[in-house]
């Protein structure tokens, strides 16, 4: 009975073996499959419309305690501890023309928090509020982005419309000098990295894309003036749109219901758990205590309490068996996944179309109720590329299989490059040697924060980081640390704070030692999470420990901050 279940699971890995293989036979180059150069023809994806052209504007040349690069939820959580420690004199850059990050940009139609509202959106406690509902939508997440930074006085110097393009540390003066796009010169004494993980949209590279003569943009840059607020512009419109993400799947279910017809190019799709939203209890709001969320988001991580008979059980069990354990419950789980696109989905070969076959977390999951229905509409007609993708735009419109697909709209929701450090900027520390050089042969971090080299900088969400599903989370981490860091020179009166060789090895060290541990990353269908199936060394990645340990080892590291660091 064992071996036959056994071989249930086992003809379920290779399946997902050969649609991951399938896939990197498809595009061996890996990430180079993707552009993020927008200049010339696709200039016109990066251009943001949720603005007017930036005015004219003198260059600024002025000195700030902390500048923040960037104005998401990275900036505003940290900038608001930095507030509670006296912090007096900060500044935020940001590329958009409001703070928000994520959220000024994606208003796509469906964007919405994935994780409960009650554990994403941060400073709940400190602002007093309590979302709307369970899962918050966009625009009640900008909003909440825009009074936190109203509370925190974090408009008063505040710079938008404004790109970092170089920054470098002036060992002479002990300071960061910035320039930007603008033609600024300013000058601060801490720079924090604050550009997000997934801030720059990036495009599948395909044949004849600048050709097409209907209207297209990336989801982060959503053109309503084309679709109308309530996208009733269209009715009359033939709507395209390459991915099936989780941008793709939230805007997906509201292009339905208005488009003449809906087609979805699909490469792989998404698998889709239960969301079931609801509004706010608002009796439960009121019974909230102060420092409910922190409490909330601490239990979470925790986890279940195991029992002794369980931790028992699970010791005695060898490490191969530990992994097969692990591997058939994630299979169970996507064949519930499965069952469900078989109970919603009317039409079998669509249903059948619109199964992931691959373990959970090889991408990123969803949460939709609206999203499998919408293949019931007669409008709506799925594309399924069978994992290769659409490789050639004719100008009517994505060709497959040497038809094309004729359309007004083609939207692409292809997703963001992935951060390594900087995005649009140039970090030069202490030698004057540019951050990526400095990791060419393997990153070097404490907790993906501090590089030595780099004084009085910090980066946020970047590698070597954990990875926790609720971001904001994972961020509150890094900018608790980071306004202690501040606190620390701060309260000594020096100039610079820069991690200790020793201690930035540790790191390096413990990252390497918890990746790696199994071929999870390897076995997985090719995606962003894994590199597109590139190679990478083990210390270039998240911190794979769980974010409890990364969590744990930084109020370890806090109780003895000082010696952590050099001085000077
Ligand atoms: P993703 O990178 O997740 O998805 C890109 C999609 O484009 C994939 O389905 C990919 O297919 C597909 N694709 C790329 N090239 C082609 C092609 N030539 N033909 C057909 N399909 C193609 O981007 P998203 O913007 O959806 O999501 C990015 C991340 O942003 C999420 O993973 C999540 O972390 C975050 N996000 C969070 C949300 C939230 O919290 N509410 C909502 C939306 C996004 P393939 O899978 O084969 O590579």
């Amino acid at each position: 009975m064992e071996s036959a279940d056994q071989a249930y699971y086992d003809a379920i890995k290779a399946k997902f073996a050969d649609e991951r293989d399938l896939r990197l036979a498809y595009r061996p180059q890996g990430t180079a499959q993707y552009t993020s150069d927008f200049s010339g023809a696709l200039a016109k994806y990066a251009t943001d419309p949720h603005a007017e052209p930036a005015p004219d504007r003198a260059p600024i040349e002025d000195e700030v305690e902390v500048l923040f690069i960037g104005g998401g939820f990275s900036a505003l959580l940290t900038a608001a501890r930095m507030r509670e420690r006296g912090v007096e004199s900060i500044r935020i850059v940001e590329r958009g023309a409001d703070v928000g990050g994520t959220w000024y940009w994606n208003r796509y139609p469906g964007a919405a928090c994935d994780v409960p509202a009650y554990d994403y959106l941060p400073l709940l406690d400190e602002m007093g509020y309590v979302p709307s509902r369970l899962y918050a939508k966009g625009p009640e997440i900008f909003a909440h982005c825009q009074a936190i930074a109203q509370r925190y006085g974090l408009y008063d110097l505040a710079v938008f419309r404004t790109t970092v393009i170089r920054t470098t540390w002036d060992t002479r003066a002990r300071r960061w000098r910035i320039e930007t796009d603008r033609g600024d010169r300013m000058t601060a004494k801490f720079v924090v990295c604050a550009n997000g993980t997934l801030s720059k949209p990036k495009l599948s590279k395909i044949a004849g894309m600048e050709g097409f003569a209907g209207h297209s943009f990336h989801t982060s840059r959503w053109d309503y003036a084309y679709t109308g607020e309530e996208l009733e512009k269209l009715e009359d419109k033939v709507v395209g749109i390459i991915g099936t993400g989780a941008s793709a799947v939230q805007a997906i279910p509201r292009l339905a219901r208005t488009a003449k017809a809906l087609y979805v190019f699909q490469r792989t799709p998404s698998g889709i758990d239960i969301r079931g939203d609801r509004p706010t209890d608002p009796e439960w709001a009121g019974r909230l205590k102060p420092g409910w969320q922190q409490a909330r988001r601490m239990k979470h991580i925790r986890g279940r309490e195991v029992d002794a008979a369980k931790k028992a059980e699970l010791a005695a069990l060898s490490r191969e068996e530990k992994i097969r354990r692990q591997e058939n419950e994630n299979i169970d789980h996507m064949m519930r996944i499965h069952a469900r696109i078989d109970e919603v989905v009317q039409d079998p070969a669509t249903a059948q179309s619109l199964k992931p076959w691959y373990m959970f977390m090889c991408k990123r999951p969803c949460f939709d109720d609206e999203y499998l229905p919408v293949y019931n509409r007669p409008n709506v007609h799925l594309v399924d590329t069978q994992g290769k993708g659409i490789t050639q735009i004719a100008p009517e419109g994505p060709v497959f299989e040497d038809r094309a697909y004729p359309l007004d709209l083609l939207i692409y929701a292809t997703g963001f490059e992935v951060q390594k450090t900087g995005i649009y900027n140039e970090i030069r520390g202490r030698d004057g040697r540019e951050i990526n050089e400095t990791y060419a042969s393997g990153m070097r971090t404490l907790f993906g924060v501090h590089t030595h080299g780099y004084p009085n900088l910090f980066i946020m969400g970047g590698y070597q980081a954990s990875f926790q599903f609720n971001l904001t989370f994972m961020l509150q981490t890094q900018g608790d640390h980071i306004a202690e860091c501040v606190k620390l020179a701060r309260d000594g009166g020096h100039e610079e704070i820069d991690v200790k060789p020793e201690t930035e090895e540790w790191w390096v060290q413990e990252v390497i030692a918890h990746r790696g541990k199994t071929s999870r990353n390897t076995d997985c269908t090719p995606g962003y999470y894994n590199f597109e199936g590139e190679f990478n060394r083990r210390q270039d990645g998240n911190y794979n420990g769980g974010f409890l340990q990364y969590y744990t080892h930084m109020q370890e590291i806090r109780e003895d901050l000082a010696s952590h660091f050099l001085f000077g």
